[in-house]
């Protein structure tokens, strides 16, 4: 396994209480980085800290409550981290949660709500964060969660999987706008991981005594995953953490699948 030292650098990661974000977060402490994770449910968020804290005794670890979509909150949070740890050299913009409608019943307040979290979960701690980011020598970088449905919607995911085609237009842009500052700007196009969702739908969908185990199996042969499974969090992580560091040092405006082979196209 290639291995990187990250010691002296800072990575953010929102949404880093749980799922994906947390797997990034281990991953990033691992390499030696002092952490800072984000999450608007104080509770998750301490559980995380202590876990991370048991894990990585040494840590510089800071969690911190926020949800991205409060300007102040983002703002403060990017202060916070600016007071303890003086820098940022990678974000991770990962917080959210995709929404289950098909246009029929995807009501006008349903569609702007899906905006808004879609986009400025993105833009709020970019905006927040890129200062930090313009000063950290020029090894700076932003990586975005993003969906397969950016690329090949579902029906039953109408306004996550236009949203979500947005945002990896924006991405282009952003990689566009902030080469010149050195910033490199990529995202993960995800299909099925394990996590905090699929868990709460699991607990909502699945038939009485139907065991986690099955439902996933069950689920991935319906969706023709033809790795024939759902992913695990610490796999989105490991494409996140390529993307974050100098180990991708020469890509940007890029994406990596991250589906299991759910794409269709070439
Ligand atoms: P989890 O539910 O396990 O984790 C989501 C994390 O985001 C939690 O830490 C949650 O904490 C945080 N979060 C959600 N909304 C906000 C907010 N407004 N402000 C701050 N933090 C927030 O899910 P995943 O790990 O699966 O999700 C990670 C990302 O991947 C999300 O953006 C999701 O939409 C995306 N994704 C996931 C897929 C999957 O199959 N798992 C598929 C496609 C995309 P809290 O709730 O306490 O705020």
């Amino acid at each position: 396994m290639i291995q990187i030292d990250l010691t002296g650098q800072v990575a953010v990661v929102t949404g880093g209480s749980s799922g994906i974000g947390l797997a990034t977060a281990e991953l990033f402490l691992r390499a030696g980085a002092s952490v800072a994770i984000c999450g608007r449910d104080t509770e998750r968020l301490a559980q995380a800290e202590i876990a991370l804290n048991a894990q990585f005794p040494n840590a510089s670890l800071l969690a911190r409550r926020c949800d991205v979509l409060d300007a102040d909150d983002v703002g403060a949070f990017a202060q916070a981290v600016q007071a303890r740890f003086g820098r940022t050299d990678m974000l991770v913009n990962n917080a959210g949660q995709g929404r289950v409608s098909t246009f029929a019943d995807t009501t006008d307040d349903a569609w702007r709500e899906e905006l808004d979290l879609k986009y400025f979960s993105v833009i709020r701690p970019t905006r927040a964060f890129l200062p930090m980011l313009r000063d950290a020598a020029g090894n700076a970088s932003i990586v975005c969660v993003n969906s397969l449905l950016a690329q090949q919607p579902e029906p039953h995911m109408v306004a996550t999987s236009s949203a979500r085609a947005g945002v990896q237009n924006l991405i282009k842009s952003f990689a566009v706008e902030l080469a010149p500052q050195r910033i490199r700007v990529n995202s993960i196009l995800i299909g099925i991981v394990e996590s905090g969702q699929w868990r709460r739908r699991y607990a909502k969908e699945a038939q009485p005594g139907q065991s986690w185990e099955d439902w996933t199996a069950e689920l991935a042969r319906k969706k023709n995953i033809p790795l024939g499974r759902f992913g695990r969090p610490e796999e989105a992580a490991q494409a996140l953490f390529y993307l974050a560091t100098t180990l991708s040092s020469y890509t940007t405006g890029s994406h990596i699948d991250v589906s299991g082979g759910v794409a269709r196209h070439v």
